[in-house]
């Protein structure tokens, strides 16, 4: 197999303008985002707007969904539907499955019955069964650097026209005017995401591949394409009217030929790419050149790197 990449990280600083991407739950009319309380580089407590993990990776499986289904890779019936609770909704898939306890065998099946819950993971509790599949690809929160982040809330009225008898429904049904109060947050979000290419196919249980390097490589490039795409084009919530302005993108992919992970370090600490630099130096000491670094200053730079990686596959 020509595939040398074992794994790839990111870390980076995404710059997006107005967005509502990370909102925790509303009160009352007044939809709240996410704040969060973290430590700065100089070791001093603070709270910043952040984007959970969750999202992005929601956002990086749409876009693997989609690709998926476009380039043919076995997907089973809840992926089809791009249903969240994945192979566990695929009920034909259940009675193909033999003792409970083969966890293994379940496992294989899992692997050769559909590319998304391989790429994405997947935990089996049906039928009295404990079978997890972890994700081959795992995002950070996206972290608001502090002193570069700043949310507002903003009003909005759904006008209703025949406004008679003053405002809102007293049914609950969305009828009448209404008003509402939603936040847009901008600034800088710190990123940290890794992939572990070298499990793409892999039955950690058995510690084999159950799929065909032809489709080892296929799934690799779709998981590769997904990542570059979640940057390219974040999915998610309220883009109907706030659609992420993103300003910029700039940051470091490291890639691992061996088994020693693609390194990354946050970007909420100021010397990121000086670090990423000075650890993959000192990491190819001891094994042979297997890290690999990419700078890149803008999203189009990083659109070039990616694309480089993802042709290498084949
Ligand atoms: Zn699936």
């Amino acid at each position: 197999m020509t595939m040398l990449m074992q794994s790839l990280s990111i870390s980076g600083i995404l710059t997006i303008d107005m967005h509502s991407l990370n909102n925790e739950g509303a009160e009352g009319n007044q939809l709240q985002t996410r704040m969060v309380h973290i430590v700065d580089e100089n070791g001093e407590p603070t709270v910043v707007n952040a984007i959970s993990g969750d999202m992005l990776k929601h956002i990086q499986a749409e876009h693997l969904h989609g690709l998926a289904l476009e380039k043919e890779l076995p997907l089973c019936a809840g992926c089809t539907k791009f249903n969240s609770n994945r192979i566990n909704a695929d009920a034909e898939f259940f009675k193909s499955l033999g003792d409970k306890n083969a966890i293994g065998d379940t496992l294989k099946k899992v692997l050769q019955h559909c590319a998304v819950d391989d790429l994405e993971g997947v935990l089996i509790t049906q039928g009295g069964r404990s079978t997890p599949r972890k994700s081959t690809v795992e995002f950070g929160w996206l972290v608001g650097v502090p002193e570069k982040t700043r949310t507002e809330s903003y009003f909005h009225v759904k006008f209703d026209n025949n406004r008679g008898q003053g405002s809102g429904d007293e049914s609950g049904a969305n009828l009448g005017q209404n008003i509402f109060y939603r936040p847009a947050s901008s600034g800088e979000y710190a990123l940290v995401m890794n992939a572990e290419l070298s499990r793409v196919g892999f039955n950690d249980v058995e510690r084999e591949y159950q799929i065909t390097d032809e489709d080892r490589k296929k799934r690799t490039r779709a998981l590769l394409e997904s990542i570059l795409l979640t940057f390219i084009r974040p999915l998610g919530a309220h883009r109907n009217t706030q659609f992420p302005h993103i300003v910029n993108f700039q940051g470091i992919v490291t890639t691992s030929t061996a088994a020693i992970p693609a390194p990354t370090v946050s970007p909420l600490n100021g010397s990121y790419l000086d670090e990423v630099q000075k650890i993959q130096e000192n990491l190819n000491r001891l094994f042979s050149d297997a890290i690999t670094t990419y700078k890149f200053e803008s999203q189009s730079e990083f659109t070039k790197i990616m694309a480089d990686l993802i042709e290498q596959v084949r």
